[in-house]
């Protein structure tokens, strides 16, 4: 069934920063599902935006952009990392589900980029498979300044983190097709532990590339 994409990236990223926005002032709108949209999602889901984010359980994306069942595809893995798996589930949101925003979402006091930094700095060897996470971050913390104090060299290192998360998105052969065909937009993005704000990097490499104007979805070959 071909449809027109309801929402733009822009238009999908505004529903984030208001939504955020809400959060903050404790003016949340969710309070549960209700019995209706239950019913209405038995139909399928056709979320308006992909996260990827923390485990960090500090961070829920449905919580921090006051959104609900159904609106939300979600990949989390402890410092947001690309790993086969998480590439290939947001291969899925891509392909199936056309969401129009992707999010890379990484936070303040992020445990694992803090491990990452241990390792590069002072040669600390985690956990097996604590040490797999961790190696899939290192490659990002190229430059990242040993001499500045500890939290803001984890600052540093988180958004570098996430940066070059989006890279590798944008990078890969459907972040250079979607890109080309102009509808899909990937932003990188911080949320502040101690504030509870979600700040956007606006200059993530990508939205720039990929936006301007994005202003229609993707015209027939939207497959349910
Ligand atoms: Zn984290």
């Amino acid at each position: 069934m071909n449809r027109k994409r309801e929402i733009s990236a822009e238009e999908a990223l505004q529903r984030l920063i208001d939504g955020n926005e809400r959060f903050l002032k404790g003016a949340v709108r969710m309070s549960g599902p209700s019995v209706e949209t239950i019913t209405r999602l038995t139909k399928g889901q056709q979320p308006f935006a992909t996260i990827l984010g923390c485990s960090d359980s500090r961070v829920p994306p449905e919580w921090i952009f006051d959104a609900g069942l159904g609106e939300l595809f979600v990949v989390r893995v402890a410092g947001n990392i690309i790993s086969p798996e998480v590439a290939g589930s947001l291969q899925y949101a891509g392909a199936h589900l056309h969401t129009p925003l992707f999010v890379v979402l990484g936070h303040e006091g992020c445990g694992a980029v803090q491990a990452a930094l241990e390792t590069k700095f002072q040669g600390v060897r985690q956990r097996s498979r604590i040490q797999l996470l961790v190696d899939g971050i290192l490659p990002a913390l190229k430059g990242v300044d040993p001499r500045l104090p500890p939290r803001k060299r984890l600052a540093q290192a988180v958004e570098k983190n996430v940066r070059r998360t989006v890279q590798t998105i944008l990078e890969s052969p459907e972040g250079k097709a979607r890109r080309a065909e102009g509808w899909m937009k990937i932003v990188g993005a911080i949320y502040e532990i101690r504030t509870g704000r979600v700040r956007f990097l606006e200059d993530s490499g990508s939205a720039s590339h990929i936006t301007g104007r994005v202003t229609k979805g993707p015209r027939g070959h939207v497959k349910k």
